[in-house]
């Protein structure tokens, strides 16, 4: 399968083993390690063998090992709680421009460890889901 890779590219060259990584699981289509910067212990990272930055810019085919990898990962570290985070764009918390996948453990229902979620939920009424769901319909 054809990889697409950016000389420039951080983790691109990790796959390459151009930068070193305590790598986990690889496959003809993912690769995955541990977390240089981890929110707890045993936070990975899953990247696709193919440079996007972005989740929709990456060929489907490439994402067919990324939650089979996800869940060696966790069943491998035994957590019972945790994260999986995807991030697009800077203002959605993105700092590497190669798509990737965080397993992030939560062992403790505290702020120190694992992934910390603000979730401002609004309050539409049925109409303006209902609108919504029309426009969204006609464009998948
Ligand atoms: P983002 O905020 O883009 O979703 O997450 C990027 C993640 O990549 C961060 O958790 C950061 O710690 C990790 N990271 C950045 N550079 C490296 C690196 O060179 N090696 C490894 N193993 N992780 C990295
Ligand atoms: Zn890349």
């Amino acid at each position: 399968m054809a990889t697409k890779s950016l000389a420039s590219c951080i983790f691109c060259k990790i796959i390459k083993g151009e930068i070193p990584s305590f790598k986990l699981i690889e496959t003809d289509k993912v690769f995955s390690f541990l977390d240089i910067g981890p929110l707890s212990k045993g936070h990975a990272l899953i990247i696709p063998k193919y440079h996007a930055e972005k989740l929709h810019e990456v060929p489907d085919e490439y994402f067919a090992d990324v939650l089979p990898a996800a869940k060696k990962i966790a069943l491998a570290l035994g957590a019972e709680n945790y994260n999986l985070l995807q991030n697009n764009g800077r203002i959605a918390h993105q700092e590497v421009d190669h798509v990737h996948f965080h397993v992030i453990p939560k062992p403790a229902a505290t702020d120190s460890e694992g992934l910390v979620v603000g979730w401002p939920a609004k309050k539409p009424s049925m109409d303006e889901l209902k609108q919504l769901h029309a426009e969204i319909i006609t464009k998948l």
